[in-house]
């Protein structure tokens, strides 16, 4: 569709010659209910004025149907003006006011205004999703994020449901079987952060108080919502105590009153993303709803979250990037305060630095080898690029260097700097620029350099110490070699262990010292005992690939479980209040994992670590981590002829593991997930039969409804559930989540009927939503049945540009990368995609990106089973 993809040279031209005034926009969704009716009415009225009276320009609109077009009292003929993705107008005058009447469509992506029919109930819910540029699916707009404006909603629905939107509503007009709700207008915000949420939700209210600096209060009426039938489910005090904690810590951070009113969140189905920061109403993915048991792990990142998207209350949504280059510039800062929230606003996940160390960063490593790697300031062309650049560049690299910066310039400086920022740009656009400027007056340091070398090039660096010894066994040179592309300024900490008398390796040394250039000497190290572990970035206060001297790496092989750094341990010289417990473990496991990646160490090493020190990790996030890792050496990096029974190790391992596990424990749970993922044996498979008919039990292991779908994936995994087993339990759970796990189960079923059913289900048709097209492609994908699926790499790239064309942009993508043949691990896979892109140096820039990562994973595998093989 040309005119879809708009380029940031057509926004700037825009916002060049244009100055937006407000939007009217009335939405009228009474045929939600009626599932065959496809469109609801849309009514945009946007006054606007224009600094080259008589220019043309265009709204942005992707609707199957414009009724009417009306410029200033004139009516354009939208069989002209509309061309399918923009309504085009000319002779602007100075002053106008532009109405647009569309038939808009009701989403099934996740794409636009979304809708979805609860299978337990038949009940209709409807929210949009937008970002970054899909509030032009349902009504029309300028669509760029620099055009801000006041949004004025006014929204018909049927009478027993409710609306939500940014603002409040002032009024609720009951007519007939609808009522029509009218939202008082918002401050100035991007259209992208625009929102409605409508259906017959769940609601839990509170409310929150402060006394501002000036004697007044602050009110901010709160609610969370989710479907009724999640309702018994919904743990509504645990999420809006976390939301008080962290307006307490925003407002005592940011001085700047929260701007937008009231803070409702909802959470809703089949969402594509983990949340989203639309100002007063943000959306989040239901799942965060946990209806059986989960680990910690998942309560942490459910709160990390909610602080993500209050952050962007302030970094995003007051003060807004200019285009998609400076995406960063919120995301960045979201990710990081998700973390630095967690800890200042006292919540109870004091965990938070541990996690952030051994799960973002490694989304950002993966990222940054990619081949698209890219600056955290991008070079964004156009919406394609943008929708691309929500990755583990924009959000994780970006968090690690600023807790960098905030290492380089002291956190004061950074706190300030952005209190400034706030209220210089309040309701503005930035660029890096504007950022910088504050820091600078704030830390009183010139930050060009620094921005240069952390911001604008891209790439990871790996730092190993290089350590000589006297005869003594003294250090006579502690030296930290840096290497990468780029060498950047590094603020680090470099980690002195040791046994004590226990056998624990404790810290019983930390230098601080800046690394520049290729070599950089500690020189306090000079005279010192010769340590067991030199750990580099200890305290993960940069970003960075850790290596090891050969003497720290033994210690790690049969020590790596013993790294204690337990501050409550008395004479340990681990004491230090922002050091938080395992986080020096967790830095090893994650050093360990590079080096496997890297091709350094041979993935039955990893899995062996794994094995011997899982069990003692006390980390839930750090030990599923662990899990999902080790699943990967085997599946992907380790030598093919070793699979077999790298497989059966971890098996076995899981079960050893759960059945020693504290009884009820978060870890049970975990080690009974992962013995879900790795059973194929008679003996484990007949233990996961034994707990799905409660035949076998173990203590203190509940199997609830989530636990039995992971059970039942094993079997039908290995060809032992029956297909009228997984109807039956779809049966007992007729919910979203029973009929993706039953998506899934199906999918997965080692048969070449399985198989086609699946593949067909994602590209001979166009109905599914991204939930069960994700099921459809994980279940297809298990990696062990590579024999099965082998034959569909060739069709795969065949039909690459045909889906990339055909489907919307957040499906493609998940066919594209669910459907990539990784598991083949051949050459012959690495020839085809190669053959590929070869062949295809015009397709669209987004498609060949997601198909050079995936491409950059199988080279990387293969080299992995190289290093595995020697
Ligand atoms: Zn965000």
């Amino acid at each position: 569709m040309p005119g879809k993809n708009l380029s940031r040279d057509e926004a700037q031209q825009r916002a060049s010659i244009l100055a937006v005034d407000g939007y009217q926009v009335r939405l009228d969704v009474t045929s939600a209910p009626d599932q065959a009716a496809g469109t609801f009415r849309s009514t945009t009225t946007v006054t606007f004025r224009c600094s080259q009276p008589g220019a043309d320009t265009f709204l942005d609109l992707l609707a199957p149907a414009v009724r009417s077009v009306t410029l200033n009292g004139r009516a354009l003929d939208p069989a002209t003006a509309y061309d399918g993705a923009r309504v085009h107008v000319d002779g602007l005058a100075a002053e106008n006011v532009l109405t647009v009447e569309a038939d808009c469509a009701y989403s099934r992506t996740g794409e636009g205004l979304h809708r979805f029919v609860d299978p337990v109930d038949g009940e209709t819910y409807l929210y949009t999703h937008y970002e970054p540029a899909d509030a032009r699916r349902v009504f029309a707009n300028f669509e760029q994020p620099d055009l801000k404006a006041p949004f004025t909603f006014t929204v018909t629905a049927p009478a027993a449901w409710d609306v939500w939107s940014n603002a409040p509503h002032e009024n609720v007009i009951a007519e007939g079987d609808a009522r029509t709700w009218e939202f008082a207008p918002t401050k100035p915000i991007s259209t992208y952060l625009t929102a409605v949420v409508v259906g017959p939700y769940h609601v839990a209210r509170d409310h929150y108080r402060r006394e501002l600096a000036d004697g007044t209060a602050l009110e901010i009426p709160l609610s969370a919502m989710c479907r009724r039938s999640l309702a018994p489910h919904f743990d509504a005090d645990e999420i809006l105590g976390v939301t008080k904690l962290g307006l307490d810590f925003f407002h005592e951070q940011f001085d700047y009153p929260y701007p937008f009113g009231k803070y409702d969140q909802a959470f809703v189905p089949e969402y594509n993303i983990g949340a989203m920061e639309n100002p007063g109403c943000v959306t989040f993915r239901e799942e965060f709803v946990f209806r059986s048991k989960v680990t910690d792990a998942a309560y942490e990142g459910r709160a990390n979250v909610i602080l993500h998207e209050m952050a962007h209350m302030w970094f995003g949504d007051l003060v807004t990037m200019r285009w998609w280059d400076d995406l960063w510039l919120k995301e960045s800062f979201a990710d990081f305060m998700g973390s630095y929230g967690l800890i200042g606003a006292r919540t109870r996940y004091s965990s938070a630095w541990v996690t952030f160390a051994n799960q973002r960063k490694a989304w950002a490593y993966r990222q940054d080898q990619f081949p698209t790697t890219h600056p955290i300031t991008a070079d964004i062309r156009d919406l394609e690029d943008a929708k691309l650049n929500f990755d583990g560049i924009t959000y994780a690299k970006g968090a690690s260097v600023l807790k960098q910066l905030v290492a380089y310039v002291g956190s004061e400086a950074f706190f300030e700097g952005a209190r400034r920022y706030f209220k210089r740009h309040a309701f503005g656009n930035t660029e890096l620029g504007d950022l910088l400027e504050v820091l600078e007056e704030t830390s009183g340091r010139d930050l060009k350099a620094w921005a240069a070398a952390w911001l604008q090039t891209s790439g990871v660096n790996a730092l190993t110490p290089q350590v000589t010894t006297d005869s003594e066994g003294r250090i006579t040179e502690l030296a930290v070699l840096q290497d990468g592309e780029v060498a950047r300024p590094h603020r680090i900490a470099v980690g002195l262990y040791d046994r004590d008398a226990d056998g624990a390796l404790v810290r019983t040394g930390r230098i601080e010292l800046d690394v520049t250039g290729t070599r950089t000497v500690a020189a306090e190290a000079v005279g010192l005992p010769r340590p067991a572990l030199v750990l580099l970035n200890d305290d993960d206060l940069t970003y960075c690939k850790v290596r090891f001297d050969e003497e720290s790496l033994e210690t790690l092989r049969t020590g790596l479980g013993d790294i204690h750094d337990d501050p409550s341990l008395p004479g340990t010289g681990q004491e230090g209040p922002d050091r938080p417990i395992g986080l020096a473990r967790a830095l090893a496991w994650s050093a360990v994992w590079n080096l496997t990646r890297d091709g350094l160490m041979p993935a039955r090493d990893y899995v062996a670590l794994v094995l011997r020190f899982a069990g003692q990790e006390g980390n839930i996030g750090v030990l599923q981590s662990l899990h999902a890792q080790a699943k990967t050496a085997v599946d992907l990096y380790a030598d093919p002829a070793w699979r077999g029974e790298g497989g059966r190790l971890l098996a076995d391992g899981a079960l050893r593991e759960l059945r020693e596990a504290v009884p009820g424990s978060d870890h049970q749970l975990a080690w009974a997930r992962f013995l879900a993922q790795t059973a194929g044996g008679a003996e484990h498979l007949g233990l996961v039969r034994g707990l799905l008919s409660g035949s076998a039990r173990i203590d203190g292991l509940e199997v609830d409804q989530e636990l039995r779908w992971s059970l039942w994936l094993a079997l039908a995994a290995s060809g032992q559930a029956a297909d009228e087993e997984l109807a039956a339990e779809l049966d007992a759970d007729n919910t979203a989540s029973g009929k993706r796990h039953y998506t899934q189960c199906l999918a997965a079923r080692p048969t070449a009927e399985a198989k086609a059913a699946a593949w067909s289900a994602v590209i001979d048709s166009d109905e599914l939503p991204s939930a069960l097209v994700e099921a459809n492609t994980a279940g297809f994908s298990i990696p062990a049945q590579r024999d099965l699926t082998a034959l569909y790499a060739a069709p795969y790239f065949k039909l690459l540009e045909r889906i990339w064309a055909e489907r919307t942009i957040e499906i493609a993508m998940r066919i594209v990368g669910g459907f990539f043949p990784i598991a083949q691990t051949d050459e012959q896979t690495l020839a085809e995609a190669d053959a590929w892109l070869a062949g295809h140096p015009g397709a669209a820039p987004a498609l060949r990106r997601l198909v050079l990562e995936r491409r950059d994973d199988l080279a990387r595998a293969l080299r992995a089973q190289a290093c595995d093989r020697a």
